[in-house]
């Protein structure tokens, strides 16, 4: 549960997820941003309307899905990264998962990476095959990592395997 150990339940998860028809259609946000707060930079960030108009800046983000593109664009705007893009149709076998990452070092195009989940455990290996890190991000850039589908649900950060020795 998101307040007691700062990872959201199944419940909580189901409440930000896009239909299953949705996520079949291709590449689609989701926004994992669960508590009241006072931001809203998402809602200027995205050039779609995908974001509905916030009744007052505490309101947690309520999207459109049918006007979201998975273009990105929003994914950098969010000062607390918990905005992602999955997109199911990216091959057969795999789904491509893009995330904020403000790491240093990026990761490389090609480079084969550990998938960690939202608790920071190992649940596999991907393939980063996109890192967009323009000015205009400010830091903040977004690696694009093909995943196996089973787990592409469940992933949502990366660690680099250089100069470890997992194998
Ligand atoms: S991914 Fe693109 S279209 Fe979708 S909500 Fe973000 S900015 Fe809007
Ligand atoms: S910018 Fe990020 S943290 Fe702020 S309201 Fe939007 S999704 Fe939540």
């Amino acid at each position: 549960m998101l307040k007691k150990d700062g990872v959201p339940s199944p419940e909580e998860l189901e409440g930000v997820k896009p239909s299953p028809e949705r996520l079949k259609a291709g590449p689609v946000v989701i926004v994992e941003c669960m508590q009241e707060i006072p931001c809203d930079p998402c809602y200027y960030a995205c050039p779609r309307d995908a974001f509905r108009p916030f009744a007052d800046i505490n309101q947690k983000p309520e999207i459109d899905y049918e006007k979201c593109n998975g273009c990105s664009i929003c994914i950098a705007n969010c000062p607390g990264l918990a905005i992602f893009v999955v997109d199911y149709t990216y091959s057969e076998e795999e789904g491509l998962l893009k995330i904020p990452y403000e790491l240093k070092p990026l990761p490389e195009k090609e480079e084969e990476v550990t998938v960690l989940n939202r608790a920071g455990e190992e649940i596999g290996r991907g393939r980063v095959v996109h890192v967009l890190n323009t000015k205009k991000q400010d830091r903040t850039a977004i690696v694009s990592v093909a995943i196996p589908k089973d787990i592409l649900m469940d992933a949502r950060h990366i660690r680099l395997r250089r100069g470890s020795d997992e194998g």
